[in-house]
C-alpha cells in the first residue's frame, strides 16, 4: 500500500511518500511547500495538497493510488511573537541633536549659550556661545562674522549649521571649533540655552556626550538629573557628532507606561514577576512553576497589552474566545529596539531596552480532526491524524545513519522548538516550547530597525560581506575575494547579504560587525536557550547532563551557524550533538513526515 505522511508546520508543509510491503516501508519521494494559512487551521489544506502533489509527481504516482494520508497532530500548539518596549524614552529638560552628517567641521568639544548668528554682535566679550547658522546665511558670511566675534573677545566655542557647510566654514576660521552641520530642523534649536557640542575625528565616535557623566560634567547636573539624561547619552553612542542643549524644566513633558507584571500560573504554584527585571527572571519563573497552564499580564501595562494581543490574535485565528486561549509557554528574550526620542530635533533614535516574547498557546484539538475530514472529502483518500509532532520527529531522526537509541532530538522550526527523547527500550517523552526561527528573524528586524521581515530573514540565513571596491569584497571572516568583472554599482561600499541569488545590499548604515553580532546573538538567545531548557524538560532526571546524544532537525537546523552554536553550548554538558540526516538523504528536513509513515508500521 502507498502511504503519505504530511507534517504541517508553522512555515513548511512536508510530505514523505512510501510504499509498505509486508510491513516494511520503502520511501519513494518527499515534498515541501510553504504552509498556507496559520498552522492548525482550515487554510492549511491547499498547502497539504500541493506538498503531496509534489511528492507524487516525483514518484510518478497519482492521488488515486494513495491508500492513506497521515497528518500530524498540529492542533495543540501555535507559536507567536510579540515585542514590546519595557520603557519609553522621554527626555525632560533637554534637547539633543545627535546625527552623522557626512562632513561635520572641526574637532573637539565646545560649550556655550546658543545664539542666533544675527544676534552675535550683541554678545559681550568673554561670553561663551554656540552659534546657530540657518540656511540663508552662507559659509563666507558665517566664517567672516565668527572671525570678527573671536577678534572682539567672544568665545565662539562651536556652531550648529543647517546647510552642509561645516568644513567650508571651518577652513576659513582663525580658530578651529567643532561644527555640527546638516541640522534640518534648525528652527527647533532653542536659543539662549546652555549647550554642548562635540565632533569626533573621521572614523571616531563622540565620547563625552555619549557618556551620561560626560553630559553631567558639562552641565553640572545632580545625580537625579544625570539619571534622566541617560537615554540622551545612549542615543548618541556611535555618532560622529552630537549636540546636547539644556532647556528649562517643563519644555518636554514626561510620560511613562509601566512595563508591568506578569503572572505565570503553573500546575502547582504561581509566580508573579516584573517584566522590568528582564528576560532571565521571567525564564527562571517559567522554569520554577513548570508545567505552565496560563500566563496573564497586568492590565494597563506594556506586559498586559502584549500578552492580550497574543491571546486575541490566536482567538481570531482559531475562531474561539480570547478567554479560552491558554498560554502554555513563553520564551522571553532581552533585546533593544530603536525608539524615536522625544525632544530630539534631527529624528534621533535611542536603543531602548525591550523584552521580546514568543508565546505558545493551546488551541482546540478538534480542529485537526476537522482538517482531516475536510481533506478526506477533497482528495478522496482516507486521512488520519497521526501522533504528536515531536514523537514523530524522533522516529524520523532515528533514520539518521549512525544514530541509535537512547537518543534525544531538538526540532528547530519556525514557531516552536520541540524536543523528544527515546529511551533504550523505546519509550518516548516530548515537549513543545515557544520560540524558534521566526523569533530570531523578529529580533534581527527590531534591533536593526527594519519594519518588514524579508531583509531580516535573509540576514538570518546568509553570510555578509562588505563591498570594498567594484572588484573585491571582504567576507565576514576577513578573507578577501576578487572579481574579474565589476560588481553591480549599487553594491559599492555597501554591506551585502550573500544570498544564493546574488548580493543584496542592506539598506541603512549598520556596520558589518554590528549586523553580524546582532544576528549571532539573536540565534544564541533563542536556540541555545531553548535547546537547553527543552532537553532539561525531557531528560528523565531533569538534568541535561544525563542525555548523551542529540540530533538537530527542522528548517533552522539548516542554518549555517545555529547547529554550531547549539552544538558548542551542549558540548559543555558533555552532550554529543549534530545535525540529523533523515533517511540518509533529507538532511535535517522531513523528520516528522517520515516519522508519521514509520509510526504506521509500528502500529500495524
Ligand atoms: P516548521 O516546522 O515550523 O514549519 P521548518 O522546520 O520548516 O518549520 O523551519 C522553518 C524555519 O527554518 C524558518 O524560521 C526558516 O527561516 C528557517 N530556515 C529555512 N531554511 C533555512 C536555511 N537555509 N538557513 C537557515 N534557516 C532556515
Ligand atoms: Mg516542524
Amino acid at each position: 500500500m502507498i502511504i503519505a505522511g504530511i507534517d504541517i508546520g508553522n512555515a513548511s508543509t512536508e510530505t514523505a511518500l512510501a510504499r509498505y510491503t509486508n510491513g516494511t516501508p520503502q520511501f519513494l519521494a518527499s515534498g515541501i511547500v510553504p504552509t498556507t494559512g496559520m498552522k492548525g487551521t482550515r487554510q492549511n489544506i491547499h498547502g497539504i495538497f500541493a506538498s503531496l502533489k509534489q511528492a507524487l509527481t516525483q514518484a510518478g504516482l497519482t492521488v488515486e493510488e494513495v491508500d492513506l494520508i497521515r497528518i500530524n497532530e498540529a492542533a495543540p500548539v501555535i507559536g507567536d511573537v510579540a515585542m514590546e518596549t519595557i520603557t519609553e524614552t522621554i527626555i525632560t529638560e533637554s534637547t539633543m541633536i545627535g546625527h552623522n552628517p557626512s562632513t561635520p567641521g572641526g574637532l573637539g568639544t565646545g560649550v556655550g549659550t546658543t545664539v542666533h548668528m544675527r544676534n552675535i554682535d550683541k554678545i559681550a566679550p568673554h561670553e561663551s556661545v554656540i552659534v546657530i547658522i540657518p540656511r540663508d546665511i552662507d559659509f563666507e558670511t558665517s566664517s567672516r562674522i565668527i572671525n570678527e566675534s573671536l577678534a572682539r573677545g567672544v568665545y565662539v566655542n562651536g556652531a550648529i549649521v543647517q546647510r552642509d557647510d561645516g568644513v567650508l566654514i571651518n577652513n576659513r576660521l582663525n580658530k578651529k571649533i567643532p561644527i555640527v552641520d546638516e541640522v534640518s530642523l534648525i528652527d527647533k534649536v532653542p536659543l539662549g540655552m546652555w549647550a554642548a557640542i562635540e565632533v569626533a575625528a573621521p572614523g571616531n565616535v563622540v565620547e563625552q556626550l555619549s557618556n551620561p557623566y560626560g553630559i553631567a560634567t558639562v552641565f553640572d547636573l545632580s545625580s537625579e538629573e544625570t539619571k534622566q539624561i541617560v537615554p540622551i547619552s545612549r542615543a548618541l553612542i556611535g555618532n560622529r557628532s552630537a549636540v546636547v542643549i539644556k532647556t528649562p524644566a517643563g519644555d518636554v513633558k514626561e510620560r511613562k507606561i509601566p512595563a508591568g507584571k506578569i503572572t505565570i500560573h503553573g500546575k502547582h504554584k504561581n509566580a508573579v514577576i516584573n517584566i522590568d527585571d528582564g528576560a532571565d527572571v521571567v525564564m527562571e519563573a517559567i522554569r520554577s512553576v513548570a508545567p505552565v497552564e496560563d500566563v496573564e499580564g497586568e492590565a494597563g501595562t506594556n506586559a498586559g497589552g502584549m500578552l492580550e494581543r497574543v491571546r486575541q490574535t490566536m482567538a481570531n485565528l482559531t475562531d474561539s474566545k480570547p478567554n479560552k486561549i491558554k498560554i502554555q509557554d513563553l520564551l522571553a528574550v532581552d533585546t533593544f529596539v530603536p525608539q524615536n526620542v522625544k525632544g530630539g530635533v534631527a529624528e534621533e533614535f535611542s536603543m531602548e531596552n525591550a523584552v521580546g516574547i514568543a508565546a505558545m498557546v493551546r488551541a482546540d484539538k478538534l480542529q485537526m480532526d476537522q482538517i482531516a475530514r475536510e481533506l478526506e472529502k477533497e482528495v478522496g483518500v482516507k486521512v488520519e491524524v497521526g501522533g504528536v509532532e515531536a514523537d514523530m520527529a524522533i522516529r524520523g531522526a532515528l533514520t539518521t545513519p549512525g544514530s541509535n537509541k537512547p537518543l534525544a532530538i531538538i526540532d528547530m522550526g519556525a514557531g516552536s522548538t520541540d524536543a523528544a527523547i527515546v529511551s533504550g527500550s523505546g519509550e518516548i517523552h516530548s515537549i513543545h516550547l515557544a520560540g524558534a526561527g521566526n523569533m530570531v528573524t523578529l529580533l534581527i528586524a527590531s534591533e536593526l530597525g527594519f519594519d518588514e521581515l524579508a531583509f531580516p530573514e535573509d540576514i538570518k540565513k546568509y553570510p555578509l560581506a562588505k563591498v570594498e571596491t567594484l572588484f573585491n569584497i571582504r567576507h565576514e571572516d576577513g578573507t578577501v575575494e576578487f572579481y574579474d568583472k565589476p560588481l553591480d554599482a549599487s553594491t559599492f561600499a555597501k554591506v551585502v547579504i550573500l544570498t544564493p541569488n546574488g548580493m543584496v545590499p542592506i539598506p541603512g548604515n549598520h556596520s558589518m560587525e554590528r549586523i553580524r553580532a546582532v544576528r549571532r546573538e539573536a540565534k544564541t538567545k533563542v536556540f541555545v536557550t531553548n535547546a537547553i531548557r527543552s532537553l532539561e524538560r525531557v531528560s528523565p532526571t531533569g538534568n541535561v547532563r544525563d542525555i548523551q546524544f542529540v540530533t538537530l532537525v527542522g528548517g533552522s537546523a539548516l542554518d549555517f551557524e545555529i547547529p554550531q552554536l547549539v552544538t558548542d553550548a551542549l558540548a559543555q554538558f558533555s552532550i554529543v550533538a549534530g545535525r540529523a540526516n533523515i533517511r540518509a538523504t533529507e538532511g535535517p528536513r522531513n523528520a516528522v513526515a517520515t516519522g508519521l509513515v514509520l509510526a504506521y508500521g509500528e502500529e500495524a
